[in-house]
């Protein structure tokens, strides 16, 4: 969904909008929706700013760092957001952004796009590291079978071939 500037009445807006599972490219793998995420927000003019808030609620599925399983995660997430177009970007002073400004976002000045938006929350939300339990097995890298429901019969040493090479100078 793409929010016109030229149809806000009055400088603001507000919107919603649903996105079902599946229609959302997320570009992190792990990542995946499990129910249909629903946003909310304001949109507003400020001079050259356009400020755009709101949060965004469902439920994702991520998947354990070792073992794979999704793992179902609740998403509540707030926002805030300053754009500016990208010839006002330019036009900021050159001396050394400010921190503020720095978080300012660049449109092309017709147009936010929410489904950006809301993609890029929902990777913010993400948890760089994320695991089923604190003692998950993992996978097994020789057979891939999940070593917390199945115990393969793989040779599980993890052998690393410079440490092989250690012991057969011991055995000599
Ligand atoms: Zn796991
Ligand atoms: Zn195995």
């Amino acid at each position: 969904m793409r929010i016109e500037l030229a149809n806000l009445e009055g400088g603001k807006g507000e919107f919603s909008a649903t996105y079902e599972t599946g229609q959302l490219e997320l570009e992190d793998e792990r990542v995946r929706l499990a129910t249909p995420l629903t946003v909310n927000g304001q949109i507003k003019r400020s001079g050259a700013e356009v400020i755009v808030s709101g949060n965004i609620t469902g439920k994702l599925f991520i998947n354990c760092d070792r073992c794979l399983k999704p793992l179902e995660t609740p998403l509540n997430n707030q926002f805030e957001l300053d754009y500016v177009s990208g010839s006002d970007y330019e036009a900021l002073p050159d001396t050394e952004l400010t921190e503020e400004q720095m978080l300012i976002s660049v449109f092309d000045g017709v147009a936010i796009d929410v489904d950006e938006i809301v993609k890029e929350q929902v990777l913010l939300a993400v948890p760089a590291r994320i695991l089923c339990s604190d003692d998950c097995k993992g996978i097994c890298p020789t057979c891939g079978l999940d070593r917390n429901t199945t115990d393969c019969n793989c040779e599980t040493s993890t052998s690393d071939p410079r440490w092989d090479a250690l012991k057969s100078l011991k055995q000599r």
